[in-house]
């Protein structure tokens, strides 16, 4: 109710009072430069994210993991941050059951129920 009555007083001293600079009343979001975009205002862990979103980079695994083939050619790819991880597959779709097997670094290695090949590619955490 105050700031009603303040707003309606300003706005009339604004229109009586021709020679004085009466600063607009404009709210902070409604400058020249509009509404800043997430790349503007992001800070932090986000800022870092979308720049390397924009080098094409996932590093904090964002987006979905892309999808290969499991054959000898075009193994599916397993990052890790040591020289061995744990690995479960699933050999066919409905299977209710994981086959569990180590992947060790080096050339890719075959499932040993259903023979997907799976090859451990060394990555660094984000910090
Ligand atoms: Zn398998």
């Amino acid at each position: 109710m105050a700031g009603r009555h303040l707003l309606r007083a300003c706005t009339a001293l604004r229109l009586v009072n021709q020679n004085v600079a009466v600063r607009p009343l404009q709210r902070t979001m409604g400058t020249l430069k509009g509404i800043p975009t997430d790349d503007e205002q992001a800070t932090g862990l986000e800022r870092r994210a979308l720049q390397a979103l924009k080098k094409g980079k996932d590093p904090y695994s964002m987006l979905r993991p892309m999808e290969y083939a499991g054959t000898k050619a075009e193994p599916h790819i397993v990052p890790g941050i040591s020289t061995k991880r744990l690995v479960g597959c699933l050999c066919e779709e409905d299977n209710t059951a994981i086959v569990w097997f180590w992947l060790h670094e080096g050339d890719a290695q075959r499932c040993p129920s259903c023979g997907s090949h799976y090859k451990l590619v060394h990555s660094e955490l984000p910090h």
